[in-house]
């Protein structure tokens, strides 16, 4: 171990932080997890990244991977492992003003993101809060408030320069490396470290973004209507759906119907969000022009003590009825689940379901159940999540890796269909064959 050290200490450019030093406690906790790990190492620069691989090959120690620190399951920290943090790796980059191509540090967050693209009026399809790290989000997909005309985060990347388990420095694209770019496309840092994306960005105007509000009795109406109109609404409109939230009302909560329009352009805007507004009794309608950077959440930080117990599925176009009319039963009862809709399809629907990791391209909507309180309201969450899942389990064709905070093996099977895991462990066997990077939705190479 001390050889190993010494090695790192005389090549490593960033910080090295030990257990006692000052910093220790905030760079290893990440947004919903609080780790104890040997070691958490601060790279400055890709060879700094190549050396802490080096390290933890050579000491044995379990690895965790940090971008933005945002993963449900806390995979960016360990206990006793080494912890490699990506923060200082941030730096965004219009490399191409022609083509719009932007190379971004692999331990960015998309607020940083935006706040450099806005002077360019350019915007990259993401999520839809400024904390969460470019890495985490786009290696599993990336749902937000373009998605439906530009795709997920991920379908936008073009290359990506990656530190693979034998510490190389390999460039990704389809060009080059192109079962390691398919890899990386889906596949959640199953099989490297990514220092740098680099993506294709769009021109981007102000956006039309705000929420429209419902009863609560009418919540089944309000859904059925939403899918039937995202079998054909306009690619510009995405939306996204909340109900039964606990800290307004629970069962009584409204239903929130959130809209992002992908453009200025009023009347066009109005076309698109009035069949929404035409589905029921609308309590509120605040939608207004902003700049897309605008539109993005600050992240919050949970109490200390509040834990999540989420669970999500994909629903094809078949199927969304019977979930949107299920979900609405489970929303009216006293014990539900905040529930949260994403719609899906447009762009990324055009994309075969093998061009990438990312193989649930036919999904009309996105659906997230999350319990949230402290860990007495976790543990007793249980039987009605069961009771969920049996009412929707079998309309659902995976699940969203994102969204989930267990990690399962049924989880690894929903995410990856037998097909996408056979291949990524094809790839992990080419690139790690070792699992060294197994702190993730891990797809071991055998
Ligand atoms: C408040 C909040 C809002 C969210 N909103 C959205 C949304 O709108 N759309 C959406 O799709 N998702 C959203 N998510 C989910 C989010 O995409 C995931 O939590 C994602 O994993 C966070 O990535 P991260 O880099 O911040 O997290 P981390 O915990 O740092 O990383 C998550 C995983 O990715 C790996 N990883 C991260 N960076 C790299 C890298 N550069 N190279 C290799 N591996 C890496 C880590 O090892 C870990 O396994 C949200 C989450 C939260 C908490």
């Amino acid at each position: 171990m001390s050889s190993a050290l010494d090695t790192l200490r005389r090549e490593f450019g960033g910080g090295i932080i030990e257990p006692g030093a000052t910093g220790y406690d905030a760079a290893s906790r990440t947004v919903l997890a609080v780790g104890t790990p040997a070691y958490v190492l601060q790279p400055a620069s890709v060879s700094d990244v190549q050396s802490g691989v080096r390290f933890v090959r050579d000491v044995g120690l379990a690895l965790s991977v940090r971008g933005g620190g945002h993963g449900f399951p806390g995979f960016g920290t360990n206990a006793d492992g080494v912890v490699i943090d990506l923060r200082r790796l941030a730096d965004v980059k219009v490399i191409d003003e022609e083509r719009h191509v932007v190379r971004i540090g692999g331990g960015a967050t998309w607020g940083q993101v935006a706040d450099a693209l806005a002077p360019h009026g350019l915007a990259i399809s993401s999520g839809d809060t400024k904390s969460v790290g470019v890495g985490g989000l786009t290696l599993s997909g990336g749902i937000g408030w373009k998605v439906r005309k530009y795709g997920l985060a991920l379908d936008n990347l073009v290359a990506a320069e990656v530190v693979t388990a034998a510490g190389d420095v390999l460039r990704a694209s389809t060009e080059e490396n192109a079962e390691l770019f398919w890899a990386i496309r889906g596949g959640g840092g199953n099989v490297g470290i990514v220092t740098a994306f680099e993506f294709l960005a769009h021109r981007t105007t102000d956006v039309f973004f705000g929420t429209i509000s419902f009863p609560a009795a009418e919540t089944a109406a309000v859904l059925t209507g939403w899918g039937e109109y995202f079998r054909t609404a306009p690619e510009e409109l995405t939306s996204n759906v909340v109900f039964a939230n606990p800290f307004l009302g629970g069962p009584d909560a409204p239903v929130q119907v959130l809209v992002a329009f992908d453009g200025d352009d009023p009347q066009r805007a109005a076309e698109a969000i009035d069949p929404i507004r035409r589905l029921g009794t609308v309590l509120e309608d605040v939608v207004t022009l902003k700049p897309y950077g605008e539109i993005l959440e600050e992240g919050m930080v949970p109490p200390p003590g509040i834990r999540f117990l989420g669970r999500n599925g994909l629903v094809d176009e078949e199927s969304a009825p019977k979930v949107l009319q299920a979900l609405a039963e489970v929303g009216a009862s006293k014990r539900s689940p905040v529930i949260g809709l994403r719609s899906v399809g447009g762009a990324v629907s055009r994309i075969p379901d093998d061009a990438t990791a990312y193989a649930h391209r036919s999904a009309q909507l996105m659906f997230v159940a999350t319990f949230i309180g402290p860990q007495p309201v976790i543990d007793a969450a249980g039987p009605a999540m069961e009771a969920l899942w049996d009412k929707v389990g079998p309309h659902v064709r995976g699940a969203y890796a994102n969204f989930l905070t267990t990690a399962t093996e049924e989880d690894v099977a929903a995410i990856y269909p037998a097909a996408t895991r056979r291949r990524l462990a094809a790839v992990k066997r080419r690139y790690d064959p070792d699992n060294l990077f197994a702190g993730n939705y891990n797809v071991r190479p055998r």
